[in-house]
This record gives structure tokens, C-alpha cells and sequence, in this order.
């Protein structure tokens, strides 16, 4: 270790951080269940490497369940271990194992009393311990499904997820949100007073805006006019067909009206994504987008290039567009965007450990092309509190190795080099999403 590295390391470990995106359910949720290594650290992630080194869903769901003996889960969990043992998702396991449960990493040797100490840690204080304590984050900005984003505001800021309303399938989704939100929908104006209504009640609790649409289609959302978006939704209330949907946990069934097709609905989902936009940019608030890789398998990468979105960028030149997973694997494409559009950020939430290596390149490229103030650099983006930390370890690593590298190749001085650290994983997210304090 050469002593540049050691003296930005030393800073970069001081710094606390402002966290870009977690999806960690509420604490008292993770702590009222049974939890080992299996059914926590192979939740996400870990379990698409597991799946994409060629193992079975139906073993996937086995070895995370709890209700069967650890050895026999183990047991069927641990050849294909030793597969994915190399990627970014283990080693960030593997660092939580070690770090935070005093265990010799995640083998035949540790499973057990790695899992006794998880359930020991396992109750009220966890997250304090793991993301305050440990970790050394401030405050992480959460991507919730809890009701109206209620969520522990000593460590998490939450935001208004688009897809709770962009969504709708048939007329039973339509009615389920009029009642959820106390606004019924017959027609477009209906809706688009939803939509508002939502962003005033949410106003001064939410810091940002969520589109994870990628998931399901294209990022490019086209510019429509209301009478597209109205005869979109219209298609909805003129179904003719409907199906009989057993209602769940009862003997029951009830009758629910088929809906369109999802290509008929693009134009109102797009119209719905520009109004969100439009209102979050009147508020000030930062849209965050997913780009990129999707968790889980088997979905299409190239319908979330980052490209895709630069008709919103044109647009909205107000809006400030904090764009997901330093668009991995476009990265050099995402470069491109935020050098040229001032109301484009790079976030670098979930990339550390998607690849460490191509973190590392990107951030070194990054800081010769971007201004320094539009990069965000870290998110953990766990449900698994115990990855959140691991992935901080990781990020922090990162950024002090490309800034090392700086530094050596006689680029930046080292007082630069650890404001730049400061900034990209602390004072750059402050200023995005909380510019008053
Ligand atoms: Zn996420």
C-alpha cells in the first residue's frame, strides 16, 4: 500500500455518508423474522448470480427457507457457491459477514455461528447499529412501499415511488388507487388530480421522486397530448371481456374486467411520467431514474439505456435528473449525457458492486469528463441491511483507489483529491436532495 493510498483512505473511512438509495424494509419488519446467511444474504442479488450460474429457482426459494434445517439448505446451497464466489455480490456478503459478525467470511466453517450471531443483532437498534454505527451513513434516501412513506426519520428520507400510480392494468387497478387515495378516476382529469394530489400531501416529506419503469418497458417515455393519454385510459373502461380472480386466502372468487394490451396503454403511462416530472420539477425535486442493468434475470438491457431519455433532458431543462447505477453498462453513454445536459447527475447507487473494477474505471473516467459537483457516489440499494454495509465498504475502497490513483499520476494534489472524496460521497448528494440544511 503506498502511502498516498493509506492517507486518502484514511479520509475517505472519516466521511460520512449520505446514502442515494436503499429499498430496507421498516426495522421492525426485518426483526420479527427468523433470519441466517441464507434466507438474508442470498435475498437479492447473490441469488441472480446463483440463478444465472445455471441453479434452480425452485433451489433458490429452498435455500431461503427458514421453516427447513440450515444443514440440509446448506447443503444444497454450497457447490454453487463456490460458482458466483467470485463476483462483486459475494464479496460484499463476505465483507458484511466478516465486519460486522467477527466470522471468517461465508464457508462450511462459519454458516452456523454466522447465523446465531445474525439472530443475536436481530432485534430493535439493528439499523442504527449497521448503517450509523458501522457503516458510517448520515441518512439514506429510501425507496419505500410503506403507507404514505412513513418511514424512521432519524435514518431515512423517503420518496414517492411513480409506479404506485403509473401502473394501472385493468379497471380493478383504476378503482383500487381512486379509493387508496380517495380520488376516484372516470376520466384523465380525474386522474392528473390524482397524481397531484399525491406530490401535496407528500410535500416536505419525500426528497425525490422514484421512476423504476425500466423493469417492465422501454425508458424512452414519448411526448404525448392529452387526447392520446384520455382515449389510452378510455380503452380501460370499455373492456368487454373479464375473468374470474380467485380472491386470496377465501373460497371466493370475484369478476375482474380484462384490460387492454400493455402497448395501448404506453401513451398514458408516458403522459403520467411527463406530468410527474413536471410536477416534481415545480417542487424541486430530483427525479430519480433507474438506467441499466435490472436486478433478477432474464430482462432487456438495451429498453433502459440512458439514451433513451435525453427528450427529457431537452424538456426539462429545471428538472434534476439523478440517473440510476451509473447506467451500467452504458456508462460512457451516461458521461456523455451529464457533460453535455446541466440537469444530468450520475449516481452510482448499486454499481460498486454490480463491478467493482468497471466502478473503479468509470469513476477515474467520470472525474476527467464530468464536473465534479454532478457525481453521487454511493446507494446501496439492499432490502438486506447487512449489504447496505458491505456496499459502503466497497464504494469507499473505490473512490479512494481511483483518487490514489489520481494523486500518483500526478492529476490532482492529495488535499484535491480527499475534497473531491467529500464531495462525491457526502456533499454532492446533500446539496441534491437536502439543498436548505
Ligand atoms: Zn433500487
Amino acid at each position: 500500500m503506498n502511502n498516498s493510498y493509506k492517507d486518502i483512505r484514511k479520509h475517505v473511512d472519516s466521511i460520512r455518508l449520505v446514502d442515494t438509495h436503499e429499498h430496507l424494509p421498516q426495522e421492525g419488519e426485518r426483526v420479527n423474522k427468523i433470519v441466517d446467511v441464507l434466507s438474508q444474504f442470498y435475498l437479492h442479488y447473490t441469488s441472480s448470480d446463483l440463478r444465472s450460474a445455471g441453479m434452480s429457482m425452485e433451489d433458490i426459494l429452498y435455500i431461503r427457507d427458514t421453516k427447513i434445517p440450515l444443514d440440509y439448505r446448506w447443503a444444497v446451497f454450497e457447490p454453487w457457491w463456490e460458482k458466483i464466489k467470485n463476483t462483486g455480490y459475494s464479496r460484499c456478503m463476505e465483507i458484511a459477514a466478516r465486519e460486522l459478525y467477527g466470522v471468517d467470511g461465508i464457508n462450511a466453517e462459519t454458516y452456523k455461528q454466522l447465523s446465531r450471531k445474525m439472530m443475536d443483532r436481530n432485534k430493535k437498534g439493528l439499523y442504527k447499529w449497521v448503517l450509523n454505527e458501522k457503516a458510517g451513513i448520515d441518512i439514506c434516501i429510501l425507496d419505500t412501499i410503506a403507507e404514505n412513506c412513513e418511514v424512521d426519520k432519524e435514518l431515512f428520507a423517503p420518496v414517492l415511488r411513480v409506479s404506485e400510480y403509473a401502473s394501472p392494468r385493468n379497471k380493478k387497478d383504476l378503482e383500487n388507487l381512486g379509493k387508496q387515495f380517495g380520488n376516484p378516476i372516470h376520466n384523465l382529469g380525474d386522474y392528473i388530480n390524482l397524481v397531484k394530489r399525491r406530490f401535496d400531501t407528500l410535500e416536505g416529506k419525500v426528497v425525490a421522486v422514484k421512476i423504476a419503469l425500466a423493469y417492465d418497458r422501454s425508458i424512452h417515455f414519448e411526448k404525448r397530448t392529452y387526447s392520446e393519454a384520455e382515449e389510452s385510459l378510455n380503452k380501460v373502461f370499455k373492456t368487454r371481456g373479464f375473468s374470474w380472480t380467485p380472491i386470496e386466502g377465501t373460497e371466493y372468487s370475484e369478476v375482474v374486467q380484462d384490460g387492454p394490451g400493455r402497448e395501448e396503454l404506453l401513451p398514458l403511462q408516458d403522459f403520467l411520467v411527463h406530468l410527474t416530472i413536471q410536477e416534481a420539477s415545480k417542487r424541486r425535486l430530483p427525479i430519480q431514474i433507474h438506467t441499466g442493468l435490472h436486478e433478477g434475470n432474464q430482462n432487456m438491457v438495451q429498453n433502459s439505456n440512458p439514451e433513451l431519455l435525453v427528450n427529457l433532458f431537452l424538456e426539462y431543462g429545471d428538472a434534476k435528473f439523478d440517473i440510476f447505477h451509473g447506467g451500467w453498462p452504458y456508462s460512457s453513454q451516461l458521461s456523455a449525457l451529464a457533460k453535455n445536459f446541466p440537469n444530468v447527475y450520475i449516481d452510482m447507487c448499486w454499481m460498486h458492486i454490480i463491478s467493482p473494477s468497471r466502478a473503479i474505471s468509470a469513476l477515474d473516467e467520470w472525474l476527467d469528463e464530468v464536473p465534479v459537483n454532478k457525481i453521487m457516489g454511493f446507494g446501496g440499494d439492499y432490502l438486506c441491511v447487512e449489504g447496505s454495509y458491505g456496499h459502503s465498504v466497497m464504494a469507499r475502497e473505490n473512490v479512494a483507489k481511483v483518487l490514489t490513483k489520481k494523486v500518483d499520476d500526478g492529476v490532482y494534489d492529495i488535499d484535491e483529491a480527499k475534497k473531491y472524496a467529500t464531495w462525491v460521497l457526502r456533499d454532492n448528494p446533500q446539496r441534491l436532495f437536502f439543498p436548505e440544511k
